[in-house]
């Protein structure tokens, strides 16, 4: 469920302060009743007119990009950094990103312009698992390990149980490469689990997101999601 003015700013047809104007002007229904109050709830079921023309409803765009290092995950930045938005000038729609990955991290992020489609993959009871590749300062042993699958204190409370992997070390240069799966979507969560513990993280790669993974495609490539795929997601 959405707010009528912003279904109707998305429609493409108004901003948002335009579309309120527009309800207060009682030149929009709902279903058939005018609707003269904002704040009022519509979902894509509902039959939404101005001025007695049907709104079209937007194509639903469901994408995987493999996102570079040094890329901003939201839809636009007031320093007009690079985007994950900036991936994709052939979609009209407003498309924006279902979760974060910060600035430094690479990897898999979806991008979608449905909005309960996006909810609904962020919401913890789903704890969709994300798989993320770490190269890490020094080389955790099997307890460090343990404790980061058993749950990290960090400020923000003891994360969930996760599942750690030492997939190669170094030791000449000090450095390994762990492989950590969470389900919890946490501001910084990884970064911040391996430096409780003692081990920044120099390098950080989301892997997998759920099923999906990155196969076959390079650093700043995207596809389509099937709409299989949007449907087991689902
Ligand atoms: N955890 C992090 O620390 N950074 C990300 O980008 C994603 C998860």
């Amino acid at each position: 469920m959405e707010r009528l003015q912003k279904v109707i700013a998305h429609a493409g047809i108004a901003s948002r302060r335009n579309a309120e104007q527009l309800i207060l002007d009682g030149r929009v229904t709902v279903n058939g009743k005018t609707v003269r109050e904002l704040g009022v709830k519509v979902s894509g079921n509902d039959k939404v007119e101005v001025n007695g023309v049907p709104l079209e409803k937007e194509v639903p765009v469901y994408l995987l990009l493999y996102k570079p290092r040094g890329v901003i995950s939201a839809a636009q930045d007031d320093k007009n950094r690079k985007t994950v938005r900036d991936f994709f000038p052939e979609f009209k729609e407003r498309i924006y990103p279902v979760g974060r990955l910060d600035y430094d991290t690479s990897g898999l992020i979806l991008m979608t312009n449905d909005g309960e489609f996006a909810n609904l993959l962020m919401h913890p009871k789903y704890e969709i698992n994300k798989t993320y590749v770490a190269k890490v300062k020094g080389i955790p042993h099997k307890g460090i390990l343990r404790t980061l699958e058993k749950g990290v204190k960090l400020e923000d409370g003891t994360t969930a149980p996760a599942k750690a992997k030492l997939l190669s070390l170094d030791k000449k240069k000090n450095t390994s490469i762990v492989e950590l799966t969470i389900h919890e979507g946490r501001n910084r969560q990884v970064r911040r689990m391996f430096e409780a513990m003692g081990y920044p993280v120099l390098k950080l790669k989301r892997e997998t997101y759920a099923f999906l993974d990155l196969r076959g495609l390079g650093t700043g490539d995207s596809r389509e999601l099937s709409p299989h795929e949007v449907k087991q997601l689902r």
